[in-house]
């Protein structure tokens, strides 16, 4: 493995730190060849400290004497360093605030820097400070006003913010942690973990309601450099800090990671910048991952994971799969191993594509991998297509267009190692992705192999009226499946009283002529319905909020499942004989969205609505399941597609097909969302140019 992964601090170093008769006493950028920096200080390979950000810092002779002793923990420690000889902070004042008010007419620096950093924040200023792959945006978590603050100068809508808390009784103050969230929040990949927040009246320690609103669980992570230890510790008996620190960007462009560039763009977001001389070559956000049934699922993999390779079962030529638009990431795959890039973020800006060009630029450099061959989604209008594109054209690259949910099945068998005739019953349940005709799938039934799929279900399309527009405002999906059914728009229901009348009126047009309406077989549109039917959320500020909160409030009333008789059903014989489609079943929604308008009109609860909604869909991926397996024999089934993100619903789903006597695969290292597109695109490609 020639880059490792960044490290957190050791304990050995954290005693250190706090030692007031070691050399390295509050210093710091404090490491061991334990711990420390890695991957986003490397330049190139082999990693020495010329390769690295390092470079510039030389060492004192006391460092230089413990990198050179074998029996020192820091022989050989490449970012090795002390307040002598390494990199230090500064705080300025941002151009933004009154430098005087913040007591920073001049620039600060060293343990000064810090403890007014630390001034700030607890006074309820937002400060910009350099982490180890990137900039953090922190405001102190329990202050409404700060938070309220930092929510609006970011344009982050309601879209939850991660809180870093000096430690796991801190933690334990405002949420609850199982043995398993303990073992990741303390691990040495410290990533961010989904905790379910303590309910207010069983608090120490109430956090602003701004910073995860309408959320039962709240993004919690513990320092992870020494840096952070310094900023949230407290000599004194004050209430533990808990901090905000989301990335520092504006809404869905990538952190920010270079000095210049944090100055500018980040000018209008803090009060000051708390910076170091380190650079950070290449940038690396925080993970994610949320706990289900004592195993980690990644939700986002970032710093701590990446480049850590996948190992594959076989032997691949080396190909960059460019993954999708949303999350993206990239892969690179050589011999036996795949290079996951670190999370890269949305590519719909030109700030996005350049980080992704520079990291693709820098995984071909550190892996000496120089790719044979491009896959890419099939998407024609994603950024990443059309970069793949012009990047096969310009190196003379075969270029594979892998289908979104045979991208993501493909992620899930490799992760498990399946062989490359082996074939599984795929289940892809996403908001998103291109289909081979040309309209958006997103509730795929797949037979697949790496090298091929048939789609042998899928759910019944249905209009979306507006592309864009009706994914930000649920109501107009539910309206839309509503008329899709044949049910009656009643005035009672909440998507109704959402829709302003002129919005109701072109609405209608729209559905009636077809005019700017796309079919979709989306599940993640599916329970945006059902959300705006049940009353929890009608317009959305971030992708999957509704289906979010929709998961969040579920509570089981002992009600009666709903009776979906016809749910899964054959498609007709002529559509099948006119060629339409390949398809053999289809699961059709209106059974279902009956029953529940029903509910929402009789004055069901929504969280007993949502409950039974779970529990439907649940049963109708299991027949769904049940139906390939009589048609192809298969007994394994693969789940992948951001929908599965959902707990609640994973759960009941693996539940009902291992009852039924399934073997169930799901995702161990990478996301079931787009970000772990590209491994699949990687295999996909593979078996497609191997076979052809
Ligand atoms: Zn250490
Ligand atoms: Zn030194
Ligand atoms: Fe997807």
């Amino acid at each position: 493995m020639p880059v490792s992964p960044d490290v957190a601090v050791c304990d050995d170093c954290l005693a250190e730190l706090f030692d007031p008769h070691d050399r390295r006493y509050r210093y710091p950028f404090i490491n061991c060849t334990n711990c420390g920096p890695r991957f986003t200080i490397i330049r190139d390979i082999p990693y020495d400290r010329p390769m690295t950000t390092m470079a510039p810092f030389a060492m004192c002779s006391d460092c230089q004497a413990e990198y050179e002793d074998p029996a020192d923990r820091r022989f050989h420690a490449q970012p090795n360093a002390c307040p002598v000889c390494g990199p230090v902070l500064t705080l300025l004042a941002s151009p933004r605030a009154k430098a005087a008010a913040l007591d920073l007419a001049a620039p600060l620096s060293g343990d000064d820097a810090l403890r007014q950093a630390q001034r700030l924040l607890d006074n309820g200023r937002i400060v910009a400070i350099k982490g180890l792959g990137g900039y953090h945006l922190a405001c102190d978590a329990v202050n409404d006003t700060a938070v309220l603050t930092l929510r609006e100068r970011k344009g982050r809508g309601n879209k939850p913010l991660a809180v870093m808390a000096a430690d796991l009784d801190a933690v334990r103050r405002f949420a609850h942690v199982t043995p398993a969230e303990e073992r990741l929040l303390t691990s040495r990949e410290r990533p961010i973990v989904l905790l379910r927040k303590r309910a207010p009246a069983d608090c120490d320690l109430r956090l602003s309601e701004h910073v995860a609103p309408g959320n039962l669980t709240v993004g919690v992570m513990l320092p992870y450099t020494p840096l952070h230890y310094l900023l949230l510790h407290d000599e004194g008996d004050a209430p533990p800090r808990v901090y905000v620190m989301t990335s520092g960007n504006l809404s869905e462009e990538p952190i920010v990671k270079d000095d210049d560039e944090a100055l500018d763009r980040l000018a209008s977001l803090a009060d000051a910048f708390l910076l170091h001389n380190r650079a950070i070559h290449i940038h690396c956000d925080d993970s994610v991952v949320r706990v289900f049934r004592e195993t980690a699922l990644p939700i986002r993999r970032a710093r701590g994971y990446a480049p850590f390779p996948v190992r594959l079962p076989q032997s691949l030529q080396p190909i960059l799969a460019v993954g999708g638009e949303l999350k993206n990431t990239f892969c690179l795959t050589n011999d036996r191993y795949a290079f996951l890039s670190q999370h890269i973020g949305d590519m719909e800006n030109l700030e996005t594509l350049h980080a992704f060009e520079a990291a693709v630029e820098h995984f071909a450099r550190i892996f000496r991998v120089q790719p044979q061959t491009v896959a890419h989604d099939m998407h024609p209008a994603y950024l990443s297509t059309r970069w793949a594109e012009s990047y096969a054209s310009q190196h003379d690259l075969p270029r594979v267009p892998v289908q979104h949910h045979h991208a993501h099945i493909a992620g899930v068998m490799a992760e498990h190692g399946l062989g490359a005739d082996e074939g599984v019953i795929g289940v892809a349940l996403d908001g998103t992705g291109y289909g081979t005709d040309g309209t958006i799938w997103g509730g795929e039934i797949l037979l697949a192999t790496y090298g091929a799929f048939q789609r042998i279900g899928a759910l019944r399309p249905d209009p979306l009226p507006g592309g864009d527009a009706a994914i930000r405002r649920p109501y107009r999906i539910a309206l839309a499946h509503l008329w899709a059914a044949g049910i009656e728009w009643d005035e009672a229901l909440p998507p109704l009283a959402a829709c302003p009348p002129e919005e109701r009126r072109i609405l209608e047009r729209q559905l009636e002529t077809g005019l700017n309406t796309v079919p979709t077989s989306s599940m993640g549109r599916l329970f945006d319905a059902a959300a705006s039917l049940a009353g929890v959320r009608q317009v959305v500020t971030y992708e999957a909020q509704a289906a979010m909160e929709f998961e969040t409030l579920a509570a089981d009333a002992a009600l009666a499942p709903y009776d979906l008789t016809g749910a899964v059903r054959p498609v007709s014989p002529q559509s099948l004989q006119s060629g339409i489609s390949e398809v053999q079943f289809e699961i059709d929604p209106r059974p279902l969205l009956r029953q529940l308008v029903q509910d929402a009109l009789g004055g069901t609860a929504p969280g007993a609505i949502s409950f039974r909604f779970h529990q439907a869909i649940a049963a109708i991926v299991r027949d769904a399941c049940l139906a390939a397996r009589d048609l192809c024999g298969l007994n394994v089934v693969a789940l992948s597609g951001g929908v599965f993100q959902n707990v609640l619903l994973l759960g009941a789903v693996l539940d009902r097909l291992q009852e039924s006597g399934f073997t169930t695969l799901t995702h161990l290292r990478i996301p079931a969302n787009d970000g772990g597109l590209a491994l699949g695109q990687a295999l996909v490609a593979h078996y497609m140019t191997r076979d052809a």
